[in-house]
């Protein structure tokens, strides 16, 4: 079989706009050229952008805080956190810290919303798949259905008092490949506001966070990435300031087998890529976990299922793309999203 891969997870799939002007380069209070440092972490090309106060100390922190994070919380490395839990499903819980026990409730709290179509015990499903690494393949249907009873989200015990987490059966799996940028994002623009920063990009491979507002104190624009074409192709922009902008796509991360492609995201009742009408739904949010997990949750619903789910929540935004090229926007957006491509059509 010859199977191409892709992944596009180290691009970023939004990409920020920014229409400053140059300057004669940065100081340490305002700059209109940011202080900006890029590294690859947590399977993506992060890229934390300061506007002021830009001392190079806070990138350092950042990218610290970034990578004890994902010490804490990757599948791909190895003696994580996570994998601890993992490894002791059906056998013992295991106390974790505040940023694991943190995730998985937010992330129980969609799977109980969704009714399970977000599961963060996907993760023996996704072990099967590999989307986005080297070894993707697709699965025979024996394996799928040896995997699928270990999927479900009700086997997770969470203990408060003890702060542990419990897998009730053996086998089973977290992947919190749905959340942990979010989370992450949210850390990070805590950290640099703490640290001082007003203004500033927080880039998690096309999860934003905006802290503040553009130097000049108007709203930052985030061009949303056309689904269908390479990256920095935008159908349109919003313009926003102090929220979280995070995109689930069937472009992000895709195997393709020459006679199918298959995306990343899984359905936990049968094992398979969902397959609606969806081709790219971003979330806008005042939290970047809430905009993390739901792109994923709504992506998972459909469309209109999805839109009707996101009407029902308070301060959530979306802006859905199907695969007929058509957009739709909640409520929220009405006088904030522009559409610039003429390859779509706005459904109002
Ligand atoms: P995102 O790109 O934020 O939509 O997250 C997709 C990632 O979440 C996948 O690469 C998997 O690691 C994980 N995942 C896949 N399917 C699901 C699902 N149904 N519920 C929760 N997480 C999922
Ligand atoms: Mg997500």
């Amino acid at each position: 079989m010859k199977s191409i891969m892709r992944s596009m997870t180290l691009f970023s799939l939004i990409f920020i706009l920014l229409f400053s002007t140059a300057c004669s380069g940065p100081t340490n209070d305002v700059a209109t050229t940011p202080l900006r440092r890029t590294e690859l972490l947590m399977g993506t090309s992060i890229t934390l952008s300061l506007y002021d106060h830009q001392y190079p100390q806070i990138l350092d922190l950042a990218f610290d805080t970034i990578k004890q994070l994902e010490n804490e919380l990757s599948l791909n490395k190895d003696d994580t956190l996570l994998l601890e839990v993992n490894e002791a499903s059906g056998v013992s819980p295991i106390p974790v810290n505040e940023a694991l026990f943190d995730i998985v409730q937010k992330g129980l709290s969609y799977s109980a919303l969704t009714d399970g179509a977000f599961d963060m015990t996907i993760g023996p499903i996704v072990k099967l798949w590999n989307i986005g690494m080297p070894e993707a393949r697709v699965p025979s249907q024996a394996e799928i259905d040896a995997a699928l009873p270990k999927i479900d989200y009700t086997n997770v015990s969470l203990n408060e008092t003890d702060s542990t987490i419990y897998l009730e059966e053996a086998g089973m799996a977290l992947d919190l490949g749905a959340i942990a940028k979010g989370y992450t994002a949210d850390v990070i623009a805590d950290l640099l506001k703490a640290q001082g920063v007003e203004h500033a990009l927080v880039d998690l491979g096309g999860n934003i966070y905006t802290v503040g507002t553009k130097l000049d104190g108007t709203p930052w624009k985030v061009g949303i990435q056309d689904p269908f074409n390479p990256r920095n192709n935008i159908i349109g922009h919003i313009s926003v300031s102090e929220q979280s902008i995070v995109t689930s796509g069937i472009y992000e991360r895709f195997l393709d087998t020459g006679d199918a492609t298959y995306h990343h995201i899984l359905n936990p009742e049968t094992g398979y890529p969902f397959d609606n009408e969806i081709a790219g739904v971003t979330i806008i949010s005042n939290y970047s976990i809430d905009g993390d997990a739901l792109s994923t949750s709504v992506f998972a619903l459909g469309l209109e299922e999805g839109i009707e789910f996101v009407t029902s929540l308070e301060g959530i935004d979306a802006i859905f793309i199907t695969k007929d090229q058509e957009v739709y926007k909640t409520e929220g957006l009405k006088d904030n999203f522009v559409l610039t491509s003429d390859k779509f059509k706005l459904i109002d």
